[in-house]
C-alpha cells in the first residue's frame, strides 16, 4: 500500500495537510525530521503513518507480511528502509498522551503499546514480551524507561527503525516544560546497533528551543518544517463584563452539550463557580491542585468521557489533555501572560472543527496576577539579583497579556506578533475584527493623562493617576495630596472603564512608559511632549455601543460554522442547517453510548469533525460512509452500520 492508501485505509483521510507530505517522505527517505507545528495541525500522523509504511516496506522485503517476523538485521542496513518487523519508538513525556494515542491506533486497528509507570509490573512485562514477539509496529514509551535494562535488552535486539520524539522542546530547558528524562534520549539510540531515523514534533517554536532540540537530540541534517502558531480554527474573543458568572452562564445556555474548559485565576473561584453552575443544573465538573489525587483523576476522567463535559479548572489542569472535542475554552480571568493564555485557549478545536477562545477581563485580574508575580515560590532559590529579572519579566508580560485585553487590533494577530510572526492584522474571526468600530478622538483625556503624569513628577502607579484625573475622593488620593493636582477632576463625567481605556492606548503607543520594578510608576516618554506641547490629536478605534445580545442569542459558532477541506479552512464552508444540527446531536449521543460501551473517550471513536461530515454526506451506504473524512476501513467495520443506521433513520423521521 501506498502512503495515500494507508492514510484512508487507517485514518480515513484523503489528503495530507501542510506539511505532513513533506515529513513523511523524508522519514521514509532515512532522514531525521523536525516539525514545528501547531496544536491540532496533525503531527502524530507524520510519524505514524511512516511507521507502519517502514513495517511493510520490511515485511514484504522480506517475503512475508507476518508481524510476527523475527527481527534479523545488519549491521549494513539503511535505517528507515526495507528493514523487517520495523519498530517505531514513540517518546512521549505523558502517560495520559500516551494511553490517548494508543487507544487511537488500536481504534484504528493498528497495533499499539505503551510502557510507562501506569502499568502494573505483570502487564509491563506482557507489553514488553509482546514487544519482543514483535507484535507492535508502534510503541509509546516515557523517558525514564529508556535507561531500564529490561527495555534495553528489548532495544538491542529489535529493528528500531524510527525514535519518533513527541513534544521536543521537552529536552530543552527554556521553556516551562523541560523533562531531564529528555536528555537521555541521546544516550539510548547511541547504545542502538543501527542508528535509527530520529523524528523530533513540538509545537513550540521559539529560535532557543529549536536548536537545543537540534543539539540535544543530535539530529542530523534534518528536514525541517515550520507550518506557523497560527490555529485558524479558533475564535478569540475579550469581553470585558461586570457580571462574568452571568456571562459565563448564558455561554453554557447558548451551547448544551458542548464540551469546554473554564478557566478561573484561583482554586477559591474555582469552587464557587463550579458549585454555582452545578446547582443551576449545568453538567460540570472542577480541578485544582487542592483537589485529592482520586478527585482529580475521576473529575478528568468524567471530562474526557464526556460524562461531565464543563471542566471548571485553574491552571493545573490541561497538561496531557489530548480531548479532541473541546468546543470552548473560556477564562474566567486573564492569565499572567500570553503563553499561559494561548496555551490554555489552545486546547480548544484539536479537531481542526472551529472553537472559541473567550476571555473574560475583569480590572482586579492584574491585581491577582501582580500578587502571584511577586510571590512567586519558584523563584525563591533564585539570588536577588536574577528573582528581580524574572519578575521584571513577569511584569512586562503581564503588562502585554494586559493589552491583549484593551488592544482594538485583531486578536490573532496581537499574539501572532507577541510569538514573532507577522501577518496582515485582520483574521475575521476575532471579536475585534468583527466588531464594529468608530475613531474617537479622546485628546483632551490624553491630554488630562498626561498632564497628570507630568504635574505630579512622575511618581505614581496607573490606579492614582486614573482616580486623580477621574476626581476620586479617596483617603489615598488626598494623602499623596493629588486632590491639589491641577488635574484632579478634570475627566470627572468620563466612565472609568474608558480612562482606562485610554491610558492603555497611551502605554500601548508609547505616549507613556511603565517602570519594570515592583511600583510600576507611570513616567513620561519623549512622544508625551507630542500631547501636551505638539497638538497631536489621539485617536483612537472604540467598539461602537451594541444592544446587549438577548438571552439564548449568542454569536453563531461551534460546530454550526463548519469548514471543512485538507487544511481545515480549505472549500466546503457552509453552516449546519436546523435538520443537520439534529442529526448531529442523535450521532454524538450514539457516539457517546458506543465510548461507554468500550470505556474510551468519545472522539476516540470519531472526531467531532467526522460527525459533521456525515451530517452534510448523510451517507447511504458503505461506500458513500467511507467518503467521509476520519472514516477508515477498520472503523468502518467497527462502528459504520450503526452509524448508517442512525442517519437512515434520522431520513425517515424528516421525511
Ligand atoms: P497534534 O499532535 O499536531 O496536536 P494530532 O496529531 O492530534 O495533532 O491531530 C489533530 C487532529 O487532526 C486529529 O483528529 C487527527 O486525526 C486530524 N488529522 C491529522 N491529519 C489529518 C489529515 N490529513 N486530514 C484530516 N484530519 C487530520
Ligand atoms: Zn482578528
Amino acid at each position: 500500500m501506498d502512503k495515500y492508501q494507508l492514510l484512508k485505509q487507517y485514518f480515513g483521510y484523503d489528503s495530507f495537510r501542510e506539511g505532513q507530505e513533506y515529513l513523511i517522505d523524508s522519514i521514509l527517505e532515512g532522514r531525521d525530521v523536525l516539525g514545528i507545528m501547531p496544536t491540532g495541525a496533525g503531527k502524530s500522523i507524520c510519524y505514524q503513518l511512516p511507521a507502519l509504511l517502514m513495517r511493510e516496506a520490511g515485511a514484504e522485503d522480506s517475503g512475508e507480511m507476518s508481524e510476527d517476523a523475527p527481527c534479523g538485521h545488519g549491521a549494513d542496513e539503511k535505517p528507515g528502509k526495507m528493514r523487517k518487523g520495523a519498530v517505531t519508538l514513540v517518546i512521549s513525556p505523558l502517560i495520559s498522551l500516551m494511553k490517548d494515542q494508543v487507544e487511537g491506533l488500536n481504534q484504528a486497528g493498528i497495533h499499539a503499546a505503551y510502557l510507562n509507570s501506569s502499568l502494573t509490573p505483570g502487564q509491563y512485562r506482557k507489553a514488553l514480551f509482546l514487544a519482543k514477539e514483535g507484535r507492535y509496529p508502534i510503541i509509546y514509551v516515557a523517558p525514564e524507561r529508556l535507561v531500564a535494562s529490561e527495555f534495553l535488552d528489548f532495544a538491542q535486539n529489535a529493528n528500531i527503525a524510527m525514535v519518533a520524539v513527541d513534544e521536543a522542546h521537552c529536552v530543552s530547558q527554556w521553556g516551562q516544560d523541560f523533562r531531564p528524562g529528555y536528555l537521555k534520549i541521546i544516550n539510548f539510540i547511541d547504545t542502538l546497533p543501527v542508528r535509527p531515523v530520529v523524528a523530533a514534533f513540538t509545537a513550540t517554536a521559539t529560535k532557543e528551543v529549536k536548536e537545543d532540540i537540534i543539539d540535544l537530540l543530535a539530529l542530523q541534517n534534518p528536514a525541517m518544517i515550520t507550518t506557523g502558531f497560527d490555529r485558524k480554527n479558533l475564535y478569540f474573543g475579550v469581553q470585558s463584563v461586570k457580571d462574568r458568572y452571568g456571562a459565563v452562564k448564558n455561554y453554557l445556555e447558548c451551547h448544551p452539550g458542548d464540551a469546554g474548559i473554564i478557566y478561573c485565576l484561583t482554586r477559591k473561584n474555582v469552587e464557587e463557580v463550579c458549585e454555582r453552575l452545578a446547582g443551576e443544573g449545568f453538567p460540570v465538573t472542577r480541578y485544582h491542585a487542592g483537589l485529592s489525587d482520586e478527585e482529580r483523576k475521576g473529575n478528568q476522567e468524567d471530562f474526557i468521557y464526556d460524562k461531565k463535559p464543563v471542566m471548571v479548572a485553574t491552571n493545573a489542569f490541561g497538561m496531557g489533555i489530548d480531548k479532541s472535542n473541546v468546543r470552548f475554552v473560556l477564562h474566567f480571568g486573564m492569565p499572567k501572560n500570553l503563553e499561559s493564555y494561548y496555551q490554555e485557549a489552545g486546547r480548544a478545536g484539536r479537531d481542526g472543527q472551529p472553537a472559541e477562545c473567550i476571555l473574560l477581563y475583569s480590572g482586579k485580574d492584574v491585581t491577582t496576577n501582580q500578587f502571584f508575580i511577586e510571590n512567586n515560590q519558584d523563584n525563591q532559590e533564585l539570588d536577588a539579583g536574577l528573582r528581580q529579572l524574572v519578575m521584571e519579566r513577569d511584569r512586562e508580560r503581564l503588562r502585554k497579556m494586559t493589552f491583549y485585553c484593551f488592544t482594538n487590533e485583531c486578536l490573532r494577530d496581537y499574539i501572532l506578533r507577541y510569538f514573532g510572526e507577522y501577518r496582515e492584522n485582520y483574521c475575521g474571526n476575532c471579536s475585534n475584527c468583527l466588531s464594529q468600530f468608530e475613531n474617537t478622538d479622546v485628546t483632551e483625556i490624553a491630554k488630562s493623562l498626561v498632564g497628570c503624569v507630568e504635574s505630579c513628577r512622575q511618581r505614581y502607579g496607573i490606579n492614582v493617576i486614573l482616580d486623580t484625573v477621574h476626581g476620586a475622593n479617596t483617603a489615598k488620593i488626598r494623602s499623596y495630596r493629588m486632590d491639589e493636582n491641577p488635574f484632579y477632576g478634570g475627566c470627572a463625567k468620563v466612565p472609568s472603564p474608558r480612562l482606562r481605556q485610554v491610558l492603555n492606548h497611551l502605554l500601548i503607543h508609547h505616549y507613556l512608559a511603565m517602570t519594570d520594578d515592583e511600583y510600576a510608576v507611570v513616567k513620561l516618554t519623549e512622544k508625551s511632549e507630542d500631547i501636551l506641547r505638539g497638538g497631536e490629536a489621539v485617536v483612537m478605534k472604540l467598539a461602537k455601543e451594541q444592544p446587549h445580545p438577548a438571552k439564548g442569542e449568542s454569536r453563531k459558532s461551534g460546530r454550526k460554522k463548519i469548514s471543512y477541506g485538507a487544511s481545515g479552512t480549505g472549500s466546503g464552508s457552509g453552516e449546519l442547517s436546523p435538520a443537520q444540527e439534529a442529526l448531529f446531536e442523535r450521532l454524538r449521543t450514539l457516539r457517546t453510548e458506543i465510548a461507554r460501551g468500550e470505556k474510551v473517550p468519545p472522539y476516540i471513536i470519531f472526531s467531532d469533525r467526522t460527525l459533521v461530515h456525515m451530517c452534510m454526506l448523510k451517507p447511504g451506504t458503505k461506500a458513500e460512509m467511507l467518503k467521509v473524512s476520519g472514516v477508515g476501513e477498520y472503523k468502518y467495520e467497527k462502528y459504520g452500520e450503526r452509524f448508517l443506521d442512525c442517519i437512515r433513520k434520522s431520513g425517515s423521521v424528516e421525511a
